[in-house]
């Protein structure tokens, strides 16, 4: 069987990998790992600046 719904998987907000979640369902993780929420909120920053410019 194909398919992406595969229960509680979540695509990381920087590359897009499936990222497990863990079963409390308030704490969700959104990257794969720390290193890519870094860099998101990073980029994040440079847009914001470079927006403001
Ligand atoms: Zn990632």
């Amino acid at each position: 069987m194909g398919g992406g719904s595969a229960g509680r998987v979540r695509p990381c907000k920087w590359c897009h990998a499936p990222v497990r979640q863990p079963r409390s369902w308030w704490r969700r993780r959104r990257y794969c790992s720390k290193r890519h929420r870094r860099w998101y909120r990073c980029w994040q920053a440079v847009w914001t600046f470079l927006d403001s410019l």
